[in-house]
């Protein structure tokens, strides 16, 4: 109780510490507030205004999605729109990345990323404006693509948030950067963008935004997350060797099948024995390949790993030992030594969110959306490369965006009710115009309560 009331006057104290936009030449206290609902309708204003044209923008992009390191046309797109607005636009900054700049005075500079790439699914929600692009793979083999993770949506968001600021220049002072990242999916697209000069080529931000959809949040309403809101990610390749033979002279070989399957088994003890049971870890075999008939005993078999940490120590333990694990299991059949290999440049680290920014934004989100609609997501073991802008030390804040009809989410709350479609599945398909309006009305006002006045 008596943490409630620190907290609320905590809030109090941060509401009326905002910038000056808040109460413009009107002193304190409710002046501020007033300050906030003046630029909450002039938000709501211009993005009504605006609407018909951005809902146009959603469909075709999610009609035309494009996988990771293909973004050509969706960053063309991003880059016209940046361009028409007014902002000083570079592309091609890291693969497709796509980079905007509008400077409006002396203050603050402030970044706010969107992702690009969309994944191989099949969509199959039924809606009118449905991907039904196909592609073939490497291997040749037809696969769709779709905006199955809501990346056509954090596109939209930021492109009517660009031209809400950009119509409230008299409003604010500092520079907005806008970055289209690519490659959100395969971990790989932030790094990209960072080692193109992201924060050396363009003014660095003092601090960042991104939003995500979530899948299991009404529409209308905004999740946040202070501090450790997603896990570090590793992928692991593994090659176990052994000695290939007749399935019918086992003694003459050395079985590889075996050996990787105490491998798997051995695998599971680092996260159940060997790490604190207070700090979270995951080890998930997710693939296994090895041999190609019932009486062959194969030479080698294949593994694929994904690893998730929240701690940096916790994540050295877990890969370390999986390379001791897998190098002793290998002795003590009497195999050769097995490879296994580390993703490095795969490795997308945790995304802890900066517990300042994120608590002035969640204050104003409170106050603009209304306190009910705005809630407390618990840190997930999922991965999102704007981790990476965190770790450049830049404070970040990606918040979460519902995207489902409410009645939809009361009724997945139900015991025994099915669960509604995840993110990456092929029937995840957030409601356009709630969702729209939600993202750009906050994150405009995310922007505007850390630019100066
Ligand atoms: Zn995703
Ligand atoms: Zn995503």
């Amino acid at each position: 109780m008596r943490k409630r009331i620190i907290l609320t006057v905590l809030a109090l104290g941060l509401i009326a510490a905002m910038p000056a936009l808040l109460s413009p030449s009107r002193g304190e206290g409710r002046a501020g507030n007033d300050g906030v609902q003046e630029c909450r309708d002039e938000v709501k204003q211009r993005l009504a205004a605006d609407y018909e044209r951005l809902e146009t923008l959603y469909k075709q992009l999610h009609a035309n999605p494009e996988l990771s390191l293909h973004e050509a046309r969706t960053s063309a797109r991003l880059a016209r729109e940046l361009k028409e607005i007014g902002f000083d636009v570079t592309e091609r900054v890291g693969g497709y990345g796509v980079v905007g700049v509008l400077k409006n005075g002396q203050g603050p500079t402030v970044m706010v990323r969107t992702d690009m790439d969309a994944l191989p699914v099949i969509e199959r929600t039924g809606l009118p404006y449905a991907s039904k692009v196909r592609i073939r793979d490497k291997n040749g083999n037809e696969v769709g693509v779709m905006h199955a993770c809501g990346h056509d949506m954090h596109m939209a968001c930021w492109v009517g948030t660009a031209r809400v600021l950009a119509g409230m220049k008299e409003r604010w002072k500092g520079t907005l950067v806008f970055i289209g990242q690519p490659a959100e999916e395969i971990g790989a697209g932030a790094r990209m963008m960072l080692e193109a000069g992201l924060f050396k080529k363009f003014p660095r931000p003092d601090y960042a935004f991104a939003l995500h959809c979530v899948s299991n949040l009404p529409y209308g309403t905004v999740a946040y997350t202070e501090g450790l809101a997603l896990a570090n990610t590793d992928s692991v390749d593994i090659l176990v060797r052994g000695k290939s033979g007749h399935g019918a002279a086992p003694h003459t070989t050395i079985d590889p099948i075996v050996l990787a399957a105490r491998i798997v088994l051995d695998l599971q003890t680092l996260v159940s024995r060997e790490t604190d049971p207070v700090d979270p870890a995951v080890v998930t075999v997710g693939s296994i390949h090895g041999g190609s008939k019932h009486n062959i005993i194969p030479g080698e078999v294949r593994l694929q790993l994904t690893v998730r940490s929240t701690k940096d120590s916790v994540r050295k333990h877990l890969l370390d030992g999986i390379r001791r694990i897998t190098e002793a299991a290998a002795k003590g059949a009497g195999a050769p030594p097995p490879e296994v290999k580390i993703r490095e440049a795969e490795f997308t680290p945790a995304l802890y969110n900066d517990a300042e920014l994120t608590r002035k934004t969640a204050a104003l989100f409170k106050e603009v959306l209304g306190a009910d609609k705005v809630t407390v997501r618990p840190p997930v073991m999922g991965g999102e490369d704007f981790s990476h802008y965190g770790r450049a030390r830049v404070p970040v804040c990606m918040f979460w965006l519902g995207t489902i009809d409410p009645k939809r989410v009361a009724e997945a709350e139900q015991e025994g009710a099915r669960p509604l479609p995840s993110l990456h599945s092929d029937l995840f398909a957030p409601v356009p115009e709630p969702t729209l309006k939600t993202g750009v009305l906050a994150m405009s006002m995310a922007v505007l309560n850390v630019l100066g006045k």
